[in-house]
């Protein structure tokens, strides 16, 4: 069990960073668990804002996973081209779609067992699609949660499913989906993984990392960004 003090001292974290980003929350467009799966294999590689672009015509021309499976692979391609590598996402979202086809009947199952199962569909993504899809408590470790996690001193992992492991301990469940945004967030607009901008940052004093990038306010405020990026 982790240390009371290291518990506090995160909760605190993410009460600040929750009043910090009080609108945060998936950037991803979507309707429902398929579309969910879709945009979150998509995102890779790409913003998020990229991804919402093409997910309009995307979804009209193929609204869930029968009608996917069953696409042209040169119009799928035209239509997710501006998200990049679309040659192996169309691959990856044939497949996908198939497999959700032959094995539940078209719809996205609500286990991580079986998400992972899929092909292309790894723990993060599994993750993202439980909790923002289903609601099912779930920490989701991207680049920017995993970064900010052991700079947190939350963390001296770096193997996903451990790092899961140690934030989960440090949290009660009915946080966790809450807490992935505020940590993606806040990773994307000023823990960045080059120069954080920590004379910017509100979680400073609580950070053991604190120093890592500038602390000068007004050389933070310019690395501060406003809009999401990967
Ligand atoms: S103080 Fe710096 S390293 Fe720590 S969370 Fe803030 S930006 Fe990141």
């Amino acid at each position: 069990m982790p240390e009371v003090s290291l518990v506090r001292r995160a909760r605190k974290v993410d009460r600040v960073l929750a009043d910090t980003y009080p609108d945060a929350s998936i950037e991803l467009n979507f309707d429902d668990p398929f579309q969910l799966l879709v945009v979150t294999v998509l995102s890779a590689q790409t913003t998020d804002q990229r991804v919402n672009s093409v997910s309009p015509t995307l979804f009209t021309a193929y609204p869930d996973a029968p009608a996917l499976a069953a696409a042209e692979r040169e119009d799928l391609e035209r239509i997710i081209a501006p998200t990049g590598f679309f040659r192996a996402k169309t691959d990856s979202l044939l497949k996908l779609s198939q497999a959700l086809v032959d094995r539940y009947d078209g719809q996205v199952p609500a286990r991580l067992d079986d998400l992972v199962g899929l092909p292309g569909v790894g723990r993060k993504t599994a993750n993202v699609v439980l909790g923002d899809g289903f609601g099912v408590p779930g920490i989701t470790v991207d680049t920017h949660l995993g970064r900010l996690a052991r700079r947190l001193g939350w963390t001296e992992e770096s193997d996903p499913v451990k790092v899961e492991r140690d934030v989960g301990e440090l949290f009660p469940k009915r946080d966790w989906v809450q807490l992935n945004h505020h940590l993606i967030w806040h990773g994307r607009r000023i823990c960045h993984a080059r120069n954080p901008a920590c004379g910017a940052c509100p979680v400073a004093r609580w950070c053991p990392s604190y120093g890592e990038g500038p602390t000068d306010p007004v050389k933070a405020a310019k690395l501060v960004r406003t809009a999401g990026r990967r």
